[in-house]
């Protein structure tokens, strides 16, 4: 604790975040705006990210605040796309009628994010652009072949994959992410070994896939679902490749039986 004059009292944590200029855009335009014209621009949405980044840190020069901004916390149907803005909290998210006709097992895995302390404020799109490898939203839209769909400071619009997310260093506001909706979906996740390895499985009309991910590690896309097609460097800084090759299998092999694939 610390005396500071006009204040009283405050944690030294309290201090440690330097002075940040603040906007607070009410239009799409106007974030798009901020991002090519402030100083050094982060996008803030529920903050509970970026509150862990300042306490590694991280000195934003300009917070472009998001919670004045109209359309990025809807979720709606598009021909064959169940669409989630990007605003969307992991406690709002899971709970939406649409989710739950349309998706449910993948409301379900969301559901299950994070503490209800931080589920009212976290949004899925701020889960997804802290590219952290943790965070398993990035792995669960993998495994459904969902798009984010990102507007450039320019205003183009960008559809990425989630891994093409991972690489991606431009700034850029994520609008909203797309999920195919297809016939025959049938969709499992599997984090009780979190955090050694989690595994998502979706099985629909085109077939399957699944995506494994570590604390350490970004998500692998599996095709058809097989630990086979698992790159043999597989391994993180606490688990080799063989022990993940291992228990990967064996949360694959629940997530298969789970989805009707057997064998
Ligand atoms: C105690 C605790 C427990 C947690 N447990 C889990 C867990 O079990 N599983 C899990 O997956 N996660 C977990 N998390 C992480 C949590 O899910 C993320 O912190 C949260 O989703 C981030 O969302 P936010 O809205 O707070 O993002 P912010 O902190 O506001 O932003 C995060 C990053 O994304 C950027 N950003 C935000 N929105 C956009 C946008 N629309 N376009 C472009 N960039 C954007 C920001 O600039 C920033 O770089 C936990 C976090 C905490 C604090």
């Amino acid at each position: 604790m610390q005396l500071v004059a006009g204040a009283g009292l405050i944690a030294a944590s309290s201090r440690s975040a330097p002075p940040a200029s603040v906007v607070r855009p009410h239009t799409i335009d106007a974030v798009l705006a901020a991002l090519a014209d402030c100083p050094d621009p982060v996008l803030v949405a529920g903050g509970t990210h970026l509150c862990a980044e300042y306490l590694t840190g991280r000195r934003p020069g300009t917070l472009v605040a998001l919670d004045r901004v109209r359309g990025l916390g809807e979720i709606a149907i598009e021909p064959g796309m169940l669409r989630i803005g990007a605003l969307v909290t992991h406690e709002a998210g899971p709970k939406h009628p649409l989710l739950r006709t349309h998706l449910p097992e993948f409301a379900d895995a969301w559901a299950m994010i994070a503490n209800t302390r931080v589920r009212g404020w976290a949004s899925i799109g701020g889960n997804l652009m802290a590219r952290h490898t943790r965070y398993e939203l990035s792995l669960l839209l993998s495994a459904l072949q969902a798009q984010l769909v990102c507007l450039t400071p320019s205003g183009a619009t960008q559809r990425l994959s989630p891994a093409e997310m991972w690489e991606t260093q431009t700034p850029c506001l994520l609008h909203h992410v797309a999920i195919p909706l297809r016939e025959g979906h049938a969709f499992s996740y599997r984090r009780e070994l979190r955090p050694v390895v989690t595994v998502a499985v979706c099985r629909d009309a085109t077939g399957a896939r699944a995506a494994i991910a570590t604390e350490y590690r970004r998500p692998v896309l599996l095709t058809d679902a097989s630990i086979d097609t698992l790159p043999d460097d597989f391994a993180d800084p606490v688990s080799s490749a063989w022990y993940l090759r291992r228990a990967g299998a064996v949360l694959l092999g629940r997530g298969r039986a789970d989805v009707g694939l057997h064998g």
